[in-house]
């Protein structure tokens, strides 16, 4: 089947292709110069590269963001123009078919996709076709020409399995401790946004290279920015309008900061790029912002749902749970400019007399 009677069978025109790659590498800040050559990379990628897509200690939540998109979305046409050759939870192979398939491809230049955390200490669970997950990503990691982490599991050892007794690493960090120095792309966020991946996937058949990173190898066109800058509810947040009681109808809408919002110290692009298909977000659907796109999610950020006793605001500086709204409220009420509110509020918040003087 050639490339395009692939896109005819999905019911896309070269036009809606066309389309599809701007708008992702219009999402990757990308010129509109690049968008014949994304094409043409997206084509050959047609041809493929092949994938490997390992899941280690996750819930596979990944998996389900990005195959459950609207019929057919750019996320479904673009994991369709892959190669997935190996994926534990989708393929239709079982048993020695899909090891097969796994050993057929670990020949090729295949892209190496990991989804969940890896035990890094004893090799008696989380064991794939009875060899364990930990050998089986060493190997597979040692072959791909680009190794992408997906999801908080993968990217950091963060999430659910690094929470408990399972000494569960990140990639990046379990290839350090066997002495292989290979790069790898983080993706995290829990799950994997399908537009985060694709874009990744882009860029590097693109440009056979990862795009730029972040200190904690994250793309920056998705991680560069602040959720709490572009948040729906940064108005209330201005204004000391803070929810404290899930109850009353009137604070619905109010700043989440007091019920836990990890929002001003979390880098994602959630408040512009939302899940399924831009359905929804986590403080759009009113639950606080749990910094999962970082590498303290779950156990640096727990309880997630209790008011921070320190945290660190834009443009104001370090103040604590119970002052923000008088810091940030008071100071809006009489006129104070930020630069004014950051002088105020730093370092004085602790002082008693100070508060009551503003
Ligand atoms: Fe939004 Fe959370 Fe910031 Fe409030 S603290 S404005 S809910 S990101």
């Amino acid at each position: 089947m050639g490339n395009f009677d692939l896109l005819n069978v999905k019911g896309v025109s070269r036009r809606d292709f066309i389309k599809l790659v701007a708008a992702t590498t219009a999402a990757l800040g990308l010129p509109e110069l690049i968008v014949p050559k994304a094409a043409s990379a997206l084509e050959q990628a047609l041809k493929k590269p092949p994938v490997i897509w390992l899941e280690g200690m996750d819930c596979t939540g990944c998996t389900e963001s990005a195959i459950s998109t609207l019929n057919p979305s750019p996320a479904e046409l673009i994991l369709d123009m892959l190669s997935i050759r190996y994926h534990e939870t989708i393929m239709a192979a079982s048993g020695h078919t899909s090891e097969e398939a796994y050993q057929a491809t670990l020949k090729e230049n295949f892209v190496l996709v990991v989804e969940g955390s890896c035990p890094s200490k004893e090799d008696r669970f989380c064991m794939v076709g009875g060899r364990p997950f930990r050998k089986i990503l060493i190997e597979a990691a040692q072959k791909a020409q680009v190794i992408i982490a997906i999801g908080s599991c993968a990217s950091e050892g963060a999430g659910i399995p690094g929470a408990c007794a399972t000494g569960a690493v990140g990639v990046a960090e379990l290839l350090r401790n066997e002495g292989i120095n290979k790069p790898v792309i983080n993706l995290p966020c829990c799950p994997v946004k399908p537009t985060t991946l694709i874009g990744t996937i882009l860029y590097y058949l693109t440009y056979q290279k990862a795009p730029a990173l972040d200190s904690q190898n994250r793309p920056i066109a998705y991680y560069g920015s602040l959720l709490h800058d572009n948040c729906p509810r940064r108005g209330h947040f201005e204004n000391g309008n803070y929810l404290t009681d899930w109850n009353d109808p009137i604070q619905k809408e109010y700043c989440l900061i007091l019920k836990g919002c990890k929002g001003p110290k979390t880098y994602t692009d959630c408040a512009q790029v939302w899940w399924n298909d831009n359905a929804n977000f986590c403080i759009n659907a009113g639950s606080p912002c749990s910094g999962c796109s970082e590498k303290d999610f779950y156990n640096g950020f727990s309880p997630l749902y209790a008011k921070q006793e320190i945290f660190k605001l834009p443009g104001i500086g370090h103040v604590d749970a119970d002052t923000v709204g008088f810091v940030v409220g008071g100071a809006a009420a009489i006129g104070l400019g930020a630069h004014l509110i950051a002088t105020a509020a730093s370092g004085r918040l602790g002082n008693k007399d100070h508060k009551e003087d503003m």
